[in-house]
C-alpha cells in the first residue's frame, strides 16, 4: 500500500474536475526535513517553533533561531514556509518560562499572549524569522488570536523589528506576509476583523474544536466528546473558508482534520484549498484528492452543513467518498 501511495509522490494533487489543491507539511524544525522532502510537499504550511526549545533549560538565541529558521527556508528552495510564532503554555510549557500556576491553562497565558507578555523573547524571534526571509519565502502566523488589538500589537512589533534590521542593514524581505490562525470560536465569529489586517489565514482545527466544544484536548475522561464532525464545529470551519473567498485572503486547514482522509472531501466541498499536515499523511490525502469531482462536491456539503442530526451528518459524511 505505501509503495502504491510512494508512486503519488511526484503527481500534483488535482481534483478530477481539474483543481490543484496544495498540500502542505507540519513541522516542528530542520529533524522533519527528510519526511517533507520523501512527501514531495508544496511548502510548509505549519511550522511549531516552540518545539525548538521544548525539553531544554535555556531559550534559543537570535542566532540559533536564525539557523533554525534558515535552514527549512533553503531546503524548501522557493516553496511558501509558513513559521508560527510560539505556541507556549499550557501543554507547551517553556522551560525558561516564568513559573506560574494557572487555574486552567488553556484558557490563560498561551501562545500569542504570552509571546506579547514577553515583547523582549518575542522581539528575538521576529528578528531571527525576519533575518530568515532573507533566504527564500518566508511568512509568519501567529496563534490563538481572538481580538484586533493582539494582531495590531503583533504587527507594531514586527515594525519595530525590521525598523532595527534596516538600522543595522541586515537583509530580510521586505515584503514578508503575515497571517493569523483561526483556532478560537470568537475569531471565527468575526472573521472581518481578521482579513482586514492579516495576509493569510489557518484554521487550527484542535484547538477550535476543544474551544468550541469545552473539551480539553488533554483529558482523557472527555475525549469521546472531542467531535470534528459536530455542527458547530462544521459551520465555524466553512465560514471561516468561505469568508477567505469571497475577499479572495488564502485559508488554508493545518489541524488534525486536513491530513484525515475521513474529512478530506468534507473540506473539499466546504472550498477548501489548501491542507497543511504531517508529512506522512499527505500522499493517502492526495489520493482522496485525486478522486474528488469539486462540482459534485459542493452542493453535497452544503446540504451537510444545513444538517444538523449527527447520525446524519456522520452517514452523509461517509456517503460523500
Ligand atoms: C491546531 O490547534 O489545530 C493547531 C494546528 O495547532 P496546535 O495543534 O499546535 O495547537
Ligand atoms: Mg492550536
Amino acid at each position: 500500500e505505501r509503495s502504491k501511495l510512494n508512486r503519488l509522490r511526484d503527481t500534483h494533487a488535482t481534483t478530477l474536475d481539474g483543481e490543484t489543491i496544495s498540500l502542505l507539511a507540519n513541522i516542528e524544525g530542520p529533524k522533519d526535513l527528510p519526511s517533507v522532502k520523501a512527501a514531495n510537499a508544496d511548502g510548509i504550511g505549519l511550522y511549531r517553533t516552540e518545539f525548538l526549545f521544548i525539553g531544554r533549560d535555556t531559550l534559543p538565541d537570535e542566532e540559533e533561531q536564525y539557523e533554525a529558521y534558515r535552514a527549512v527556508v533553503k531546503a524548501l528552495s522557493g516553496k511558501t514556509v509558513t513559521i508560527r510564532t510560539f505556541d507556549v503554555g499550557a501543554d507547551k510549557a517553556l522551560s525558561g518560562m516564568n513559573p506560574r500556576t494557572e487555574p486552567n491553562p488553556a484558557l490563560g497565558l498561551r501562545a500569542v499572549r504570552y509571546s506579547l507578555a514577553e515583547p523582549k523573547m518575542f522581539m528575538t524571534q521576529l528578528r531571527a524569522l525576519l533575518r530568515a526571509s532573507a533566504h527564500g519565502k518566508l511568512q509568519i502566523m501567529i496563534p490563538m488570536l481572538a481580538h484586533a488589538q493582539e494582531i495590531d500589537q503583533c504587527l507594531a512589533l514586527i515594525e519595530k523589528a525590521k525598523a532595527e534590521l534596516r538600522a543595522e542593514k541586515i537583509k530580510f524581505d521586505e515584503g514578508m506576509q503575515v497571517g493569523g490562525m483561526i483556532e478560537i470560536p470568537a475569531a471565527a465569529l468575526s472573521l472581518g476583523m481578521f482579513i482586514r489586517r492579516l495576509a493569510f489565514l489557518s484554521v487550527g482545527t484542535n484547538d477550535l474544536i476543544q474551544y468550541t466544544l469545552a473539551i480539553d484536548r488533554s483529558d482523557e475522561a472527555v475525549v469521546h466528546l472531542y467531535d470534528p464532525l459536530h455542527p458547530a464545529v462544521l459551520k465555524l470551519i466553512s465560514g471561516t473558508i468561505a469568508a477567505g473567498a469571497r475577499v479572495g485572503v488564502p485559508v488554508s486547514v493545518c489541524g488534525e482534520m486536513a491530513g484525515d482522509p475521513d474529512y478530506t472531501l468534507l473540506l473539499l466541498g466546504m472550498g477548501l484549498r489548501s491542507f497543511s499536515m504531517h508529512p506522512g499523511n499527505i500522499l493517502e490525502i492526495k489520493q482522496q484528492i485525486l478522486r474528488a469531482d469539486l462540482g459534485e462536491l459542493a452542493p453535497k456539503v452544503q446540504r451537510i452543513l444545513k444538517m444538523d442530526e449527527p447520525a446524519r451528518v456522520r452517514d452523509a459524511v461517509e456517503r460523500l467518498g
